[in-house]
């Protein structure tokens, strides 16, 4: 392993460790859970369509500055689309207001970004969206501590399963990016998480058939959530994963604890 890599695993070691808010998962699981970030528009054109032929709904961590705009995933979401994945029953979370990353600015300006951010779909939506997800997946202490007050949940692209002992403010999930030649690892995820009882969150951005290296093929969404439904696991949205273990708005029946374990 080189010296970078060696650095990145201790650093995430740190930040998986440190500031946990933590909920036993009991015997919940096994859960599977859909997400995807930004989002393109397609995330919910093609990705919506597949996870309600299957009658089940997915998680949207929408960054409302990137409303009508476009970029290399795609056209971004519009105001319609949100409206249409409420109607439908999925879940809409938030992913700061700018897209910024918390590397990138002070820890107050990057909370500030996330209050914008959750405001701003509040102000458009009228729903609460306690459930976060952190740009790029980049993770700070700092950013880990603050976030988990009066917030339901912060996800990271940290891989891997949640539970037995879930911590709230560092979701683990996973990416599902590719075609279907990606498929034989997503189905061994799905199999060790039916194994574990646990909770397996994936997330990614655009669904088409030629999707950006952030996204995936519609086949290889539909294979996914096939497998799932196949194995057993419940497909639940974020929240109503939350609110299995019982967490609702940031409120964890008084099972979390803020905690520096040894
Ligand atoms: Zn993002």
């Amino acid at each position: 392993m080189s010296l970078r890599s060696r650095l990145g695993a201790a650093r995430r070691q740190v930040l998986c460790s440190l500031y946990r808010r933590t909920v036993p998962m009991a015997n919940c699981g096994p859960i599977v859970s859909f997400s995807f970030d930004d989002f393109p528009r397609t995330a919910y054109s093609a990705g919506g369509a597949i996870l309600e032929k299957f009658g089940v709904r997915g998680t949207y961590y929408a960054a409302a500055g990137l409303m009508n705009t476009s970029n290399e995933l795609g056209e971004q979401f519009r105001r319609e689309d949100i409206d249409a994945l409420l109607e439908q029953g999925h879940e809409l979370a938030s992913h700061t207001f700018s897209h910024i990353s918390c590397r990138s600015v002070s820890s107050a300006a990057f909370r500030d970004d996330v209050e914008k951010g959750r405001k701003a779909i509040e102000e458009v939506t009228g729903v609460d969206c306690p459930n976060f997800a952190y740009p790029f997946g980049h993770v700070t202490l700092q950013a880990k501590r603050t976030l988990g007050l009066g917030r339901s949940s912060a996800r990271s692209i940290f891989s891997g399963f949640n539970g037995a002992e879930l911590d709230l403010n560092l979701l683990r999930a996973n990416s599902l990016y590719g075609d279907l030649n990606g498929l034989p690892s997503v189905e061994e995820l799905i199999r060790e998480n039916k194994a574990r009882n646990g909770w397996l969150i994936f997330y990614t951005h655009d669904v088409r058939q030629n999707p950006s290296a952030f996204g995936c093929t519609p086949a290889l969404f539909e294979a996914a959530l096939s497998c799932a439904v196949r194995s057993g696991c419940r497909i639940l949205t974020v929240q109503e994963a939350l609110t299995e273990v019982g967490v609702q708005n940031g409120n964890p029946e008084g099972q979390a604890r803020w905690g520096v374990p040894a």
